[in-house]
């Protein structure tokens, strides 16, 4: 179980530091942007840095304010309060003259790859190599294709190409200058299921290997957790929490950051002798009052199921039903509280386990992924 205590000293278990900042000059540094569209406060006072080699997303649910803060960092945008640095060099600030994005030695890739169609996917690569020579900007373009499987298809014009392979062209084109910073907006969010996860992938290797610093807008939690070092999870205009994926699923500082990684089940509860008992089970709730009225979060695979042959119903959890997921199966519960209240709920086994309806089943619970928090 982790309490919001706990948060502070939370052990790195990812092999990262959590103080990064303090390691090596950030590529962006973005200080205490502020960004209105008239009434509405789109960012509100964030601060954050991303170093070189590093993947840092931006996450959070639509109209948080993530791709604004991206646009800002980017020069697409003016900065209305704040600061934004590049390796240490002030580009924008309020009521200053700001650098326009094309100053900023960064690389731009968005959801839909705004390749040039009239151009071969060769001659898109090298369309930001202008200051080269015609045999380095051919050289480098070509590099840049090979590493991403795209050499078969330099002659090509876009249209030919299925959506992942024009993504991976639009990669190749921003990152063929070399910048030290790329900007991703929802880069993926066009591509089907399949398609996204090999471009992803492809993508996070690419980004690995050219070692630039990189900042990316995602609303999907399991994206921002196969690419990023660091994620920010925002919500109206400001950050929630910052850190390594580890340390926002495992300690998320509030309810909302446990929510955003998915469904759980959630029940009131109070604390009592250090523990709070719930219709799910008992976990240890160190640091709280007794007495302290808590809200419980709880994650489906903190609930572990097992088979029990007694079917007395009226005071048994039991099945309604089961469904394989794949890797998981989840199972949808009716849980019974030790005042006799009813809860539905859900738990998620690991492989195959599709026990019937109506099946009686005891109920145990993880702590580590039971969250509690105290209700103001
Ligand atoms: P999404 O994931 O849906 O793209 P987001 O988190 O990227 O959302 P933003 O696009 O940054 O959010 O928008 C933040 C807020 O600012 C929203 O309320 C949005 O409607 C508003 N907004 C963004 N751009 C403009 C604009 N050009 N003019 C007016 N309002 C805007």
């Amino acid at each position: 179980m982790a309490t919001p205590s706990q948060h502070l000293f939370a052990p790195s278990q990812d092999g990262g530091d959590p103080n990064r900042s303090e390691a090596a000059e950030p590529v962006l540094s973005l200080k205490h942007i502020s960004h209105r569209f008239g009434d509405v406060q789109a960012v509100d006072d964030v601060s954050l840095d991303v170093l070189p080699g590093e993947v840092v997303c931006l996450l959070g649910p639509s109209g948080c304010g993530k791709s604004t803060l991206l646009r800002l960092a980017a020069g697409l945008e003016i900065l209305q309060v704040g600061e934004v640095e590049l390796e240490g060099r002030c580009v924008a600030r309020a009521d200053h003259p700001q650098a326009p994005p094309e100053q900023r030695n960064l690389g731009l890739m968005f959801q839909d790859s705004a390749l040039f169609p009239h151009l071969k996917v060769l001659d898109n690569v090298m369309f930001g190599l202008s200051h080269l020579s015609a045999t380095e900007r051919r050289r480098r373009a070509m590099a840049m294709l090979d590493n991403l499987g795209l050499t078969a298809h330099a002659d090509s014009y876009p249209h030919l190409l299925s959506g992942g392979q024009q993504q991976r062209v639009a990669l190749a084109r921003a990152l063929a200058p070399a910048p030290n910073l790329m900007l991703l907006d929802e880069p993926f969010s066009a591509l089907d299921a399949r398609l996204r996860e090999q471009t992803r992938d492809d993508t996070l290797h690419v980004l690995k290997n050219s070692g630039a610093g990189t900042l990316m807008v995602t609303h999907d939690p399991e994206e921002a957790m196969f690419m990023a070092d660091r994620i920010a999870l925002m919500r109206d205009g400001r950050i929630v929490q910052l850190g390594t994926p580890y340390e926002l699923y495992c300690h998320p500082a509030e309810p909302f950051v446990v929510r955003f990684f998915g469904e759980v089940n959630e029940v009131q509860a109070e604390v009592r002798e250090g523990r709070v008992h719930c219709a799910f089970g008992t976990v240890p709730a160190p640091g709280l009052d007794e007495g302290c009225p808590v809200r419980v979060l709880i994650r489906p695979e903190a609930v572990r199921v097992s088979l029990i042959g007694e079917a007395r119903l009226h005071q048994r959890s039991h099945v309604v039903v089961s469904r394989l997921l794949g890797r998981t199966s989840l199972l949808h519960l009716c849980v019974h509280g030790e005042d006799g209240r009813e809860f539905h709920g859900h738990s998620r086994m690991p492989g195959v386990f599709l026990p019937s309806p109506d099946q009686p089943v005891a109920l145990e619970l993880d702590p580590s992924q039971v969250f509690i928090y105290p209700i103001p």
